[in-house]
């Protein structure tokens, strides 16, 4: 039979990496995306400033300039006004501020843009229609006019005070001026700013790529020296979950890989062991017919008689060898059939009336009538057949051997029982190993060592549940459980 071939060679792991591949590799994906994760903040960052710097600039000047006004209002009705008040307020917030009477007449002023201020610098004429505004608005009026210098931008502020009617005026006059040389400044630091990000940003990308492809590189430099034939190799995945999963599942494989490799090194040395045994035999007789028995029947036959023996041996190895092969590779397929359980067991051991005729062998077989089970019937009787053949070759002197099934619920067990010297608790473990054989069982001509092996395989692909109990000089059972079918 001939396996399908895996071609290793086409993926055959490359030692030079290409500028492709790498800019495929984690490293360089990471790298990327991070890179342009910060360029979009920062391109963002500066958008938002462009956008809304002169906005929110005017805003906080109007809201400065409430406050000033509010401040102002509040200490006139409670009667602490003061010059100093004024002044303190008009250095504070950078602004010139005039409280006049109804009629125009200064009684408070500070005075910061000289020559820009609209107040200070305004004619009687202008000054009279900023009152006029504020009067006819109830309340209070901006205005964003060009300052004196005509260069600068000044926001004027002018509120009518008074209940019922306007007592006074307050005038406050800020520039404007400032926005652009903070916006400068502010400018400048968000490029400062902006540059020692990018820089910081590409330096821990750089460095949390490296951190996470580096577990990755390592595991695959393990599996380079692991598809070399290096098993002993370890896989480390320190530092992440998903890497160390990956490791343990390489660890796993690479273990059970060097399992592999140590059966098949047993296989080949069992195998060819006992194929050489055999082989050496018949050799061996068969030169002695030829040099010394050839003409004595008697020897001949002695001598031939072996050399079938050893002949049968071969072929019952090679037998075992093709069935757990054809078993273990999953060549085999099931075919399921539903059948008469103590029809299909009496017509197995009908087959060992001669033993129990001619070695006094007394088989026992209790198996009630009506069971029906779904299996491979040819497969189930190699079971049998392995099962009920360990228990001859083993059952020592007393030669008694029991096939038995027993109802328990919905399923049946089915066992194979003798009452030999039982199995050594120790060996229970390893005893449906492919060729394992006990010590003193070692150097007896019967059995390969694979019909346990063979029975496990079977068993396993029909799904049932199987074991042995066994008790030294008591003897032991060999049992497995299935489903059984409703009639
Ligand atoms: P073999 O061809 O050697 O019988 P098996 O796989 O059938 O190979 O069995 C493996 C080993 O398990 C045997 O060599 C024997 O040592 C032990 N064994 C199997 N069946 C019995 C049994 N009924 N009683 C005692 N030992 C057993």
């Amino acid at each position: 039979m001939q396996g399908d071939k895996k071609d290793c060679g086409k993926k055959e792991p490359k030692k030079r990496i290409r500028l492709s591949e790498s800019l495929r590799s984690v490293r360089f994906t990471v790298w990327i995306y991070f890179a342009i994760f910060i360029v979009s903040i920062l391109i963002l960052m500066w958008i938002t400033f462009i956008a809304t710097f002169e906005t929110n600039f005017r805003m906080r000047k109007n809201s400065d300039i409430e406050k000033v006004s509010n401040a102002i209002v509040s200490a006139l009705e409670s009667g602490s006004l003061t010059k100093r008040t004024i002044s303190t307020l008009g250095h504070d917030y950078d602004m010139c501020i005039v409280l006049q009477d109804r009629y125009g007449l200064n009684l408070y002023s500070y005075d910061i843009m000289s020559d820009n201020c609209l107040i200070h610098g305004g004619s009687e004429q202008e000054l009279s229609e900023y009152r006029r505004q504020a009067r006819e608005s109830k309340d209070h009026v901006y205005m964003t006019e060009a300052g004196n210098s005509f260069s600068v931008n000044t926001l004027l502020y002018v509120r009518a005070l008074g209940r019922t009617e306007t007592v006074a005026y307050l005038m406050i006059n800020t520039s404007l001026e400032p926005l652009d040389s903070t916006e400068q400044l502010l400018r400048e630091q968000m490029m400062q700013l902006s540059i020692f990000i990018l820089i910081l940003g590409f330096g821990i990308s750089v460095f949390l790529s490296r951190l996470l492809s580096t577990p990755i590189t390592r595991i695959t430099r393990s599996a380079e020296k692991l598809a070399q034939g290096d098993f002993n190799v370890e896989f480390n995945g320190n530092g992440y979950t998903e890497t160390e999963k990956l490791a343990d599942t390489l660890n796993y494989a690479s273990c059970e890989i060097t399992k592999i490799d140590t059966m098949r090194r047993d296989l080949m040395a069992n195998i060819s062991h006992d194929l050489r045994t055999p082989l050496t035999m018949v050799k061996a007789y068969a030169e002695m017919i030829r040099d010394l028995s050839g003409d004595n029947p008697e020897k001949r036959n002695e001598h031939l008689e072996i050399i079938i023996e050893e002949s049968d041996r071969l072929a019952a190895l090679v037998n075992d060898i093709m069935d757990l092969t054809k078993l273990e590779s999953g060549a085999s397929a099931l075919n399921l059939e539903n059948i008469l359980l103590s029809e299909r067991i009496s017509q197995i051991m009908n087959r060992y009336a001669v033993i129990s005729e001619r070695d006094g062998y007394s088989f026992y077989v209790s198996v009630p009538d009506d069971i029906r089970i779904n299996v491979d019937p040819i497969k189930f009787d190699q079971v049998i057949y392995n099962l009920v053949n360990n228990a001859v070759n083993y059952s020592g002197d007393s030669r008694e051997i029991y096939v038995c099934a027993i109802v328990s619920g919905e399923n049946v067990e089915i066992s194979v029982t003798d009452t030999g010297d039982g199995i050594p608790e120790d060996q229970l473990g390893v005893i449906f190993d492919r060729y394992y054989r006990a010590e003193k069982h070692k150097r007896d001509k019967i059995g390969t060592g694979l019909g346990l092996s063979i029975v496990k395989q079977i068993l396993i692909m029909h799904g049932f549940d199987f074991g042995v109990r066994s008790e030294e000089k008591v003897g032991s059972t060999f049992w497995f459980r299935t489903k059984m079918l409703r009639s």
